[in-house]
C-alpha cells in the first residue's frame, strides 16, 4: 500500500488532477472539519458581499485551542448528518475565487520551520494520498511549485504565515492559554475586522493598547490592510497582558 503522506520539495512533481469528472466530485466537501483563518474569513466575506460580523454568525463556529487559548474559526456544516459544507453545491464550490487556503492547497499539506537564530522560514510540502480521493488516477503531472501558483496559494500563506508568529509570540510571552476574555478581543480584531475597523477609528475610542504608528498609515478601507493593522494590534496587546502579568 502506498504511503499516505510523502514529502515534497518544491520542485518535486506528483500527478493530480481534481475536476467535475472525477467520480469522487464534492467527496472532499464532506464529513469536514474546516478550519478558517482570518484571511480565509476575509476573503470569503468580501467574495458572499457581507460584513465580517455576518459572515461569521452565518457560517462559522468558534472554539478555543486548547494549548494556547486563541480562537479557532470553523465552517458550519451546510448538513450536519453528512458534516458539508455550507458552500458546497451539486455543481461544486459556489465560494470557489475564494475558497480557504487549505481547500486550495489540497491534496498538499504545508508546514513552515523557522531557524531560531537567522528567523529564515523554510517551508515544508507533503503530498496526502486519502482513499476516497480519485484525482491521481489519471491526473496531470506539475511540480509542487506549480501547483501553489496554479491555487494561487502564496498570498494566503503570507498572511497566514504571520498569524503562526501571533501565536508563537503569545508563547514566548507567556505560558497557559489567553483568559476567556483577552480571547474575545484577539477573535474581534483577527476575524471581525469590520467591527475591528468601526471600534479602533471611532472617535471614541480609548486605548492602553499602543502600536506602531507606522502601521496606521495604512489604508483603513483596504481589508488586507486593515487585517495587518489587527495582527500588529494583536502583537501590542499580547504585550501588554504579558507585562500585567509579570507585575
Ligand atoms: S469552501 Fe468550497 S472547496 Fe472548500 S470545502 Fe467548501 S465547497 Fe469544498
Ligand atoms: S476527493 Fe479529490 S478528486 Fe475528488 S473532488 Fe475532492 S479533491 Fe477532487
Amino acid at each position: 500500500m502506498q504511503n499516505p503522506i510523502t514529502p515534497l520539495k518544491n520542485n518535486s512533481t506528483f500527478r493530480f488532477t481534481c475536476s467535475p469528472q472525477v467520480p469522487c466530485f464534492n467527496a472532499c466537501c464532506r464529513d469536514l472539519n474546516q478550519v478558517l483563518t482570518p484571511y480565509d474569513v476575509l476573503r470569503l466575506k468580501q467574495y458572499l458581499d457581507m460584513s465580517s460580523g455576518e459572515f461569521l454568525h452565518r457560517y462559522t463556529e468558534e472554539s478555543t485551542g486548547p494549548e494556547t487559548g486563541f480562537p479557532v474559526v470553523s465552517l458550519r456544516f451546510g448538513d450536519s448528518n453528512q458534516r458539508t459544507c455550507p458552500f458546497v453545491t451539486n455543481s461544486g464550490c459556489r465560494v470557489y475565487p475564494a475558497r480557504p487556503s487549505s481547500c486550495r492547497t489540497y491534496p498538499l499539506a504545508r508546514g513552515v520551520s523557522r531557524n531560531r537564530e537567522t528567523g529564515k522560514q523554510t517551508e515544508h510540502w507533503a503530498l496526502i494520498r486519502e482513499p476516497h480521493c480519485l484525482g491521481f488516477i489519471d491526473g496531470g503531472q506539475q511540480t509542487v511549485s506549480e501547483w501553489v501558483a496554479d491555487q494561487q496559494i502564496t498570498s494566503y500563506n503570507q498572511i497566514n504565515d504571520k498569524m503562526l508568529e501571533l501565536i508563537s509570540l503569545k508563547n514566548r510571552l507567556f505560558s497557559g492559554v489567553l483568559l476567556p476574555v483577552h480571547k474575545e478581543k484577539v477573535y474581534r480584531s483577527l476575524y471581525d475586522i469590520d467591527a475591528f475597523r468601526a471600534e479602533l477609528f471611532s472617535p471614541n475610542y480609548k486605548t492602553t493598547i499602543l502600536f506602531d504608528t507606522k502601521t496606521l498609515d495604512r489604508d483603513r478601507n483596504n481589508d488586507e490592510d486593515l487585517l495587518v493593522i489587527a495582527m500588529d494590534w494583536v502583537k501590542a496587546y499580547l504585550r501588554t497582558i504579558a507585562a500585567r502579568q509579570s507585575k
